[in-house]
């Protein structure tokens, strides 16, 4: 199944969704960096929660980033999403290997551990959109969730998995995110709440075949679910040797005299995508201009 994302509305507007089917974009993290399972676990669940908040925003150019800083093994994750599905992303600590939890899953919690979630949101302001809350429980999707309350005002419940195949490769990802607006009736509230307690989990879902479309018509179904939209998601990162080169010439005159002085191509890679861009010295000589 190809990535995708879609939107939706229940209880005549009074519910807003949206659900994500991300297997290849936690596969194509995972072999960017070289993830263990368990951060393969958490980088996913972070990139496919993120995708789903980048389609909310209206702006073509707008971008969001969740930065995860926390002192389990991890040690932190950051994650970057545009309004059109395309997200990137990558974990301080690529391998972590931890004991399985009591529910004998991989303990993506145990691995982020306590922290701060910050969510960046630039939407072409003079000043972007910051909202910052204490990680709950590290699982990510909890953390959203309480973001989501705490810092936007808007109740919401946040359903992440991503399911480890036994080679490492990503079997399973995806998600969703179900928005109360302001003023829904209590009733409203509570048929929800119900329906969360009794679905199956976000990778249970997607074993059993079930499309992003699939899994809101199992919560949403009775509740006059309405799919607006559909948008194809995916890993992409948008480096080039010119932003590196721009990153190089960030760097203070002392230091990048320095390496000149080296004598020798550096190799400079891309945080996001790991990709690696070479630098011979006259180019360097070039960027010290
Ligand atoms: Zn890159």
């Amino acid at each position: 199944m190809r990535d995708y994302i879609v939107r939706a509305t229940a209880a005549d507007g009074q519910i807003r969704a949206f659900a994500i089917t991300s297997r290849g974009i936690a596969e194509a993290a995972r072999t960017a960096h070289g993830t263990s399972p368990v951060v393969t676990a958490a980088l996913g669940r972070l990139l496919s929660g993120a995708a789903m908040m980048g389609t909310m925003m209206k702006g073509e150019k707008d971008l969001l980033t969740v930065q995860i800083q926390c002192s389990g093994p991890v040690g932190g994750l950051t994650v970057t999403a545009d309004a059109n599905g395309h997200v990137k992303g990558f974990p301080r600590e690529a391998v972590v290997d931890l004991p399985l939890n009591a529910q004998g899953k991989l303990d993506v919690g145990g691995a982020v551990g306590p922290g701060v979630m910050r969510v960046v949101k630039d939407m072409g302001l003079k000043e972007p959109y910051v909202g910052q809350i204490a990680l709950q429980t590290g699982e990510i999707a909890e953390d959203l969730t309480y973001y989501f309350a705490a810092s936007e005002q808007v109740p919401s419940a946040v359903g992440l998995g991503v399911l480890v195949d036994t080679d490492y490769s990503v079997k399973q990802a995806g998600g969703f995110i179900l928005q109360v607006m302001p003023y829904t009736p209590d009733e409203v509230i509570e048929g929800l709440e119900q329906k969360i307690r009794e679905i199956p989990s976000v990778t249970k879902m997607l074993e059993a075949g079930r499309t992003p479309e699939e899994m809101l018509d199992l919560i949403l179904g009775d509740m006059g679910l309405r799919i607006t939209d559909e948008t194809d998601a995916a890993f992409l990162c948008d480096c080039s040797k010119e932003r590196v080169s721009r990153a190089i010439a960030t760097l203070g005159e002392k230091d990048l005299d320095d390496i000149i002085n080296d004598g020798e191509a550096i190799e400079v890679k891309c945080q996001f995508c790991n990709k690696a861009y070479r630098f011979e010295v006259d180019e360097l000589k070039e960027i010290r201009k």
